[in-house]
């Protein structure tokens, strides 16, 4: 092959020594791209390769190449006399102590790589977001009813390794049913929404709060004995009242509680019998006069 054909090839073409980064010669369309003269008698490496890559080539293509004599598909960044940094991909071939470069440019493959990595990543946020609101109460922004189930599992598999007392809140709203029916189903909503921050704002960062139902919430307080939940609820029972309705009477909550004892943990079903063991006691609360709290 010509000269003049090896300097029309659409790929750079070098030559270097095993043993020294000098550059001895190479193609035209090399030239042209780097913008440098492969006569010059001083071009070396350092010219046409970014620090790292030079590092890389020193530390890890070398001998890979005096073991195998060739290493293909070579990541490196170029860099021209200008100073332009361009991403390339490089075979090498060692032949008797001289090495064959041939380097092709991937500006366009390093774009396209770049795209990807951005779509990848608003593909997660998208479904970071899509996961967030399908664990969430729409109305409230609570924990739905699946979300706590999961959580709830989760904080069970910590506690059989390690014990932490953990209590079931169960809260619903007294005739709630009338609210709707005196003051409207938009008022109701209203309610709703602020017993959920009501809660939200009572309870500790740890501890879940979701709404289990309708017009029921369920929280799950960690790190706390049945002794001491009922000053939580105590708490709730008062924040509650703050609620006014229209007639100006107060808001009241019936609560049943539940706690999770070392005991229950060996059972697979404690999350349903724990929470039903909450049901039993909130009917209790209900039957009992309602705006108040029985410990099951
Ligand atoms: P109790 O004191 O025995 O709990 O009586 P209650 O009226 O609160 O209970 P009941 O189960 O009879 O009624 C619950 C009502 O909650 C009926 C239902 O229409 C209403 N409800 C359920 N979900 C929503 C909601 O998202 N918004 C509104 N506004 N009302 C709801
Ligand atoms: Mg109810
Ligand atoms: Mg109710």
């Amino acid at each position: 092959m010509r000269q003049v054909e090896v300097d029309n090839f659409p790929c750079l073409l070098f030559v270097t020594h095993l043993e020294s980064t000098q550059v001895l010669s190479g193609n035209g369309y090399a030239q042209q791209f780097l913008h440098i003269c492969f006569d010059e008698l001083s071009l070396t490496l350092t010219d046409v390769l970014s620090k790292a890559s030079l590092i890389f080539y020193e530390s890890y293509v070398k001998p890979i190449l005096i073991n195998n004599g060739i290493f293909t598909e070579v990541q490196l960044t170029l860099i021209t006399r200008r100073g332009d940094r361009i991403p390339a991909v490089a075979n090498i071939r060692l032949v008797g102590g001289t090495l064959f470069w041939a380097v092709y440019p991937a500006e366009e493959r390093d774009k396209l790589y770049q795209e990807l990595v951005l779509a990848r990543e608003s593909l997660e946020e998208k479904t970071e977001e899509l996961t967030r609101l399908t664990r969430l109460d729409p109305l409230t922004s609570l924990l739905n009813r699946r979300a706590l189930n999961t959580d709830l599992t989760k904080i069970i598999t910590f506690m059989r390794r390690k014990y932490v007392p953990v209590c079931l809140v169960l809260i619903d709203i007294d005739y709630f049913k009338l609210i709707n029916d005196n003051f409207g189903h938009e008022y109701g909503d209203e309610v709703l929404l602020r017993l959920a921050s009501m809660l939200t704002a009572v309870v500790r960062e740890s501890d879940l709060v979701a709404r289990w139902g309708g017009e029921e919430f369920l929280v799950a307080l960690y790190n706390t004995h049945l002794q001491d939940v009922q000053y939580y609820c105590d708490r709730i029972h008062e924040a509650v009242h703050k609620i006014r309705l229209p007639n100006s009477k107060k808001l009241t909550v019936s609560i049943g509680v539940a706690a999770i004892e070392p005991q229950d943990l060996g059972d697979k079903d404690v999350i349903a019998k724990k929470i039903s063991k909450a049901d039993d006691a909130l009917y209790k609360a209900k039957n009992n006069g309602r705006n108040q709290t029985q410990l099951g």
